[in-house]
């Protein structure tokens, strides 16, 4: 398992892309998220580890919640593949895999751009995605690896994520509050990837700080406001680009 990250940024960043990552497994691609503009993000930062990546190649895509830094691509994503398949008559749709409570309003926010009313043929999600549920407390597998998921407390539904290949686990917070039984659950993982930002919907970088040596070790820094204090901790930031390595 290799994980790409493809943004550090938190919803409001001028310098960095949305916080996302591209994870590869036994040649199958799983997207971590698919913030807007996901084609170029995917061109720019594929193209600096020479995985050239592009929309076709993904089949699933894990959408931890629905605010627009985390989920806007799907928009982009959608039609892109549905023109794409229509030209090289490919049948199959991309996954997206979320908790119920995302998937039962996943329609609602995307269909006003993607419901062609006004049009004699209707569509609906069906038309440009499959849908599976990600349920806490059980297993799920995609691309060949499992996956685990945990509400968070963050103002929406949110799911943090425990993702194995078998051998080696990544740890990925989402959007959180600082959470002591999060961060216990995602201390099974070899990389625990945090996000940091400010309360009451973020973890401040202070509670970070806090934690026991042999967890900080372990962590590593995303969804980060540009004006962060890189100086103001010892936990390593993730950069644009940066491929974890299991
Ligand atoms: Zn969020």
């Amino acid at each position: 398992m290799q994980v790409l990250i493809l943004g550090v940024g938190d919803a409001f960043t001028k310098r960095h892309f949305n916080t996302s990552a591209l994870i590869e497994h036994g040649e199958r691609y799983l997207l971590l998220d698919c913030p807007t503009p996901i084609n170029r993000v995917l061109h720019d930062v594929t193209s600096i580890n020479d995985w050239t990546v592009g929309l076709e190649s993904i089949d699933d895509i894990i959408i931890t919640h629905l605010h627009g830094d985390h989920c806007s691509g799907l928009e982009a994503f959608g039609f892109w593949r549905y023109f794409y398949s229509k030209s090289n008559n490919k049948s199959s749709l991309p996954c997206i895999h979320t908790s119920k409570l995302a998937a039962d309003r996943l329609w609602e926010r995307f269909a006003p751009a993607m419901d062609r009313a006004n049009s004699d043929s209707p569509a609906t999600l069906s038309d440009y995605y499959d849908l599976k549920i990600l349920t806490p407390g059980a297993e799920s597998q995609v691309c060949g690896l499992s996956i685990k998921c945990r509400f968070t407390g963050h103002p929406i539904p949110t799911v943090g994520l425990l993702i194995s290949d078998g051998s080696a686990t990544l740890g990925w917070s989402s959007d959180t509050p600082y959470d002591e039984e999060h961060i216990k659950w995602l201390s099974a993982a070899d990389v625990i990837v945090h996000e940091s930002g400010p309360a009451p919907s973020h973890t401040p970088i202070e509670d970070l700080n806090a934690l026991p040596d042999e967890l900080r070790a372990k962590m590593r820094l995303i969804h980060l406001a540009d004006d962060f204090d890189y100086s103001s901790t010892d936990i390593k930031p993730l950069q644009e680009g940066e491929v974890i390595e299991f």
